[in-house]
């Protein structure tokens, strides 16, 4: 005979040891699964009762037998007080899980045998017997408090390298943006000087074919340029220094000054713009023209040439300012709504279809939100998109 394992049979955390260690036992010999789950339910019925109406329970899970015949038993003692009979009706349904049931009471101790034959096809040599039991004497804690003493250091383990994991995505977080920043910085410089100079020769006296190739360096320049800018803003709104120089302007004067500007960014496309009423806002200028270039922008690079662009300003009837930029274009699905505004997102299909970095939505998102108003788009696919975002009404002092 070997014995694998000594249960006490107090309480339910035992019980629930019961079944563990019987499961455990009898899938390391190698049984069905529902060899396995029947021997440890037939167990754990038989523990409830031990548990519920006797005293000094103790259940040992052994295996039995010699050389070419084995089994599986778990004998159950316990100290009888109540008589037999009040045990009757809960061992009946462990009776019917296993092919050997033998229950005897002599001098007041009960003894409960539950047994099943293990087959040949579990190949059960002695050192395999020797693995299963070793198994149990080192890996399986023999009491509910060891148990909840391992979960607790694996626990513990668990928590100690999702804290090491978080410090180091921290770390790379961190060399991340300095890299953002010192890049972008190196790069923004050339690249100021190099327009400059293209500028310069655009003004210059040279052959029409000389002057396209130069307007062709140029835009392609201002491309790059306003990548880095972008580069140059995340890093700042991850430092948490984006900075702005908030002012009282006039909104519709604001807008005329910029509508040939934005214009020039969407050459061919047509760009209606309604204006209400003028009135005063809070802004930081510069900002705000950057959200108008990119949603402006967006709405011309994701639609047909030739498609109108509406640019409308409302103000609403709390005071704040609602502008809407709407295309004709290629649209979203109802699930990209709010993930367009999260950092580097790109709508999956279109990736290969139009440059971009996914970072202009999400700096305008921060802008607007920073200036205290909300930025959202409507679309349906293949029918185009309409951005809003609000600008709040300026705070009047009495
Ligand atoms: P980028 O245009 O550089 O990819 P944005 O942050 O400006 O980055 O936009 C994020 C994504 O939102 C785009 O990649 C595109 O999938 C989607 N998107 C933005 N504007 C529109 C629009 N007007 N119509 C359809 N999709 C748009």
């Amino acid at each position: 005979m070997i014995h694998l394992v000594q249960v006490a049979l107090e309480n339910e955390m035992d019980l629930t040891l019961a079944y563990k260690k019987s499961n455990k036992a009898a899938a390391l010999i190698g049984l069905s699964i529902s060899t396995q789950t029947a021997f440890a339910t037939a167990v754990s019925e038989v523990c409830r009762e031990i548990i519920d109406k006797t005293h000094e329970g103790s259940l040992s899970i052994e295996i039995q037998g010699s050389n070419d015949r084995h089994d599986l038993a778990a004998v159950i003692t316990y100290l009888e007080t109540e008589g037999v009979d009040n045990l009757r009706e809960g061992l009946q349904h462990a009776k019917k899980l296993v092919p050997v049931f033998n229950h005897s009471i002599i001098n007041s101790r009960g003894k409960i045998e539950l047994k099943l034959n293990i087959p040949r096809s579990a190949k059960l040599s002695n050192e395999k017997m020797k693995a299963i039991k070793s198994y149990f004497e080192l890996v399986e804690p023999n009491t509910p408090y060891e148990e909840l003493r391992q979960r607790n250091t694996l626990l513990f383990q668990i928590n100690e390298q999702s804290e090491t994991a978080l410090r180091q995505a921290e770390y790379l977080n961190e060399q991340k943006n300095e890299f953002l920043s010192v890049a972008g910085h190196e790069l923004k410089t050339p690249l100021t000087i190099l327009r400059a100079y293209t500028q310069m020769a655009l003004r210059s006296e040279c052959s029409p074919a000389t002057l396209a190739h130069i307007k062709k360096v140029d835009t392609q320049a201002l491309k790059l340029q306003t990548m880095i800018l972008q580069l140059l803003d995340i890093s700042r709104i991850e430092k948490g220094i984006a900075d702005y120089n908030i002012e009282l302007v006039d909104f519709n004067g604001y807008l005329n000054d910029m509508a040939d500007l934005i214009r020039l960014l969407v050459p061919s496309h047509e760009l209606l713009i309604t204006m209400d009423e003028s009135r005063m806002v809070n802004i930081d200028k510069l900002r705000i023209e950057q959200v108008f270039m990119n949603i402006v922008g967006n709405a011309a690079k994701y639609s047909p040439s030739g498609e109108q662009i509406m640019l409308d300003t409302r103000f609403l009837d709390n005071g704040d300012l609602l502008i809407s930029v709407r295309d004709q274009g290629i649209g979203m699905s109802e699930e990209d709504l709010h993930k367009v505004f999260e950092k580097f997102y790109r709508v999956q299909d279109i990736t290969t279809l139009f440059n971009g970095l996914g970072m202009g939505l999400f700096i305008c998102s921060k802008i607007i939100t920073d200036h205290g108003g909300k930025i959202w788009v409507e679309s349906i696919k293949g029918q185009g998109s309409t951005f809003f975002f609000t600008l709040p009404a300026p705070v009047e002092f009495s």
